[in-house]
């Protein structure tokens, strides 16, 4: 029983959820609370973040097929599953998009 206890703590029992906008510029879009006793409950992703996500999980596939050198293909397959490149990852894979004409 004791080892449970630390992560239901942190959780209510109400299942209802609300979205809250986080004002601009944070870093987070919205947070989801609860609509009952406004516990906080996690971040959701922003649409533009998930949008983004989604076209370079496409690109990325579509990359895959190409002869990629095994630099570039280690780095795609790399950032595949990350949500939020670094200014550095985003160069690089803005240099592979433009050099295989995607984007
Ligand atoms: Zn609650």
């Amino acid at each position: 029983m004791s080892k449970l206890k630390l992560k239901t703590e942190t959780k209510c029992q109400h299942t209802d959820t609300i979205d809250q906008l986080m004002p601009e510029g944070c870093i987070h879009y919205s947070k989801k609370l609860c609509a009952s006793c406004n516990a906080f409950i996690g971040w959701n992703k922003s649409p533009k973040t998930l949008e983004e996500k989604d076209r370079r999980t496409k690109l990325i596939s579509d990359l895959k097929e190409l002869n990629l050198s095994s630099f570039e293909r280690s780095f795609v397959t790399s950032i595949d599953t990350v949500m939020h490149l670094t200014p550095k990852q985003d160069e690089v894979w803005k240099r592979i998009c433009d050099k295989y004409n995607k984007m």
